[in-house]
């Protein structure tokens, strides 16, 4: 079982697949639930622990398509959720750029989407669920009852315990349409000005980014639930059928993709909802395109007002290293709920980047220095070298999160950036 970067970490020592929400947990120590694996470095990776695998927790449990109410087991895909809901009138609240992703995932992690200054994160949602600790006991936790584990559980990677189920709030929807405006920029500042206009018409906002652009270059893309008639994208996926021994995406193949890309006809009008929130989903194992030996994502949050972004996308364009997709949009202000929630108000920047040994490791420790100066933080589900003086610079709430950590319960992530600090 790899993480989403296929990148090369110890195999579990056992994997146990739960079908029942009775089942009791195993009783050993070091306990990780994984959801569908779509993070993409060690946060759902337990190298010599035990992996309890969710996929077999998969059923609704009840649906109010009056109120607009789900409850489901942990294991359910959103992919499923969104089959169920949106031919009753409902959408996600928050949905992250891929839809294969568990409903327990999406808490762990605290996610967010393209709304987050309308909606804040996927937790803010989350009306409850059943919290199952080593010691025997099954909880349930909501903003209001047990309170300070909910907040702890939400974002909190899997280390506070397993959940076997959650409730979400659902959105209301006229149906699978998505009114889409795409406009230019070349500027950080245009982005800023065109973006800020964008969040106050729209619910949905993010930009591509030319990351190697020296002069920061772009395609802002807004949308809203809307609507008409739209045509179901086709059921065919295209798929990467094998993993290139190196990475063919390198300065040449990216500054080519970029040009084209930025220059294409700009889209206006309906789509449906499935290519406008998730493009990526169309391309199955389009992770494999980076090559044998894996990649890394560096996503990091800025605070507003800094001159770090500029800093970041300077040394990045410099480098020549980088992504064909590279999404920059900005955080609310809405407080996340969770304790190790990632977003925070400001700018929000990710790119994936083929691993390539030492070369890598001296760009990240470069992009760490500038965030870590701006008083910015790496988001955990897209990380799998963070040095853990930046984690810990980064979640001030760390401290209090530790006393809801479940004795039995780590991950290769927390024994990373904590017990080797
Ligand atoms: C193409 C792509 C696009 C993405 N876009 C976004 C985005 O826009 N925004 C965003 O925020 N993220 C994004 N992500 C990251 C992804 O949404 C998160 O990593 C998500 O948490 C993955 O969920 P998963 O079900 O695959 O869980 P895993 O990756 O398997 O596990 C994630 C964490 O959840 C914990 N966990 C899983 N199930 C449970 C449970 N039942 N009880 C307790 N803990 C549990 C695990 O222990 C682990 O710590 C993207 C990922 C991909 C591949």
């Amino acid at each position: 079982m790899h993480c989403w970067g296929n990148l090369d970490f110890a195999a579990p020592r056992k994997i146990v697949r739960p079908v029942s929400r009775a089942a009791a947990l195993p009783s050993e120590p070091l306990l990780l639930a994984r959801g569908n694996g779509r993070s993409y470095g060690d946060v759902c990776v337990n190298s010599d622990g035990t992996l309890i695998d969710m996929r077999g927790l998969d059923r609704f449990i009840a649906f109010d398509a009056q109120q607009g109410v789900l409850r489901a087991e942990a294991g359910v895909l959103l992919a499923d959720i969104l089959a169920l809901i949106v031919p009753h009138g409902w959408f996600l609240p928050v949905t992250p750029g891929t839809r294969f992703i568990t409903l327990g995932g999406a808490i762990a992690n605290d996610v967010h989407g393209k709304n987050h200054h309308r909606e804040g994160t996927f937790g803010r949602h989350v009306r409850g669920f059943e919290l199952l600790r080593s010691d025997g006991q099954r909880l349930q936790c909501s903003p209001d009852d047990n309170a300070e584990l909910f907040a702890a559980t939400v974002g909190g990677l899997g280390l506070t315990g397993l959940m076997s189920w959650a409730e979400i709030s659902l959105r209301p929807i006229h149906g699978p349409a998505i009114y889409q405006r795409q406009q230019r920029f070349r500027s950080l500042h245009e982005f800023f000005e065109l973006n800020r206009q964008a969040e106050i018409e729209s619910e949905h906002a993010v930009a591509w980014i030319d990351c190697l652009s020296a002069n920061p270059r772009g395609i802002l893309i807004a949308g809203d639930h809307c609507a008409g008639e739209v045509s179901v994208p086709s059921k065919k996926t295209l798929r990467v059928p094998l993993t290139p021994p190196f990475s063919p995406v390198n300065r040449a193949t990216l500054g080519a993709f970029n040009q084209a890309y930025f220059h294409r006809p700009l889209a206006q009008g309906r789509v449906h909802y499935a290519p406008f929130f998730y493009p990526l989903d169309g391309i199955l194992d389009w992770n494999r395109l980076y090559g044998r030996a894996g990649f890394f994502q560096y996503q990091c949050v800025l605070p507003e007002g800094s001159d770090a972004l500029a800093e970041i996308l300077r040394v990045i364009a410099r480098s020549g290293e980088g992504s064909l997709l590279a999404v920059l949009k900005t955080f609310g202000t809405i407080t996340s709920p969770g304790l190790l929630s990632f977003p925070m108000p400001g700018a929000n920047l990710a790119l994936d980047f083929p691993h390539r040994g030492a070369t890598s490791s001296r760009l990240f420790e470069r992009l760490d220095a500038v965030v870590a100066a701006a008083g910015g933080r790496l988001y955990p589900a897209k990380d799998a070298r963070m040095p853990p003086a930046l984690f810990r610079s980064g979640y001030p709430a760390l401290e209090r999160f530790c006393k809801f950590v479940d004795p039995a319960f780590s991950s290769s992530f927390w024994r990373r950036v904590m017990e080797q600090s």
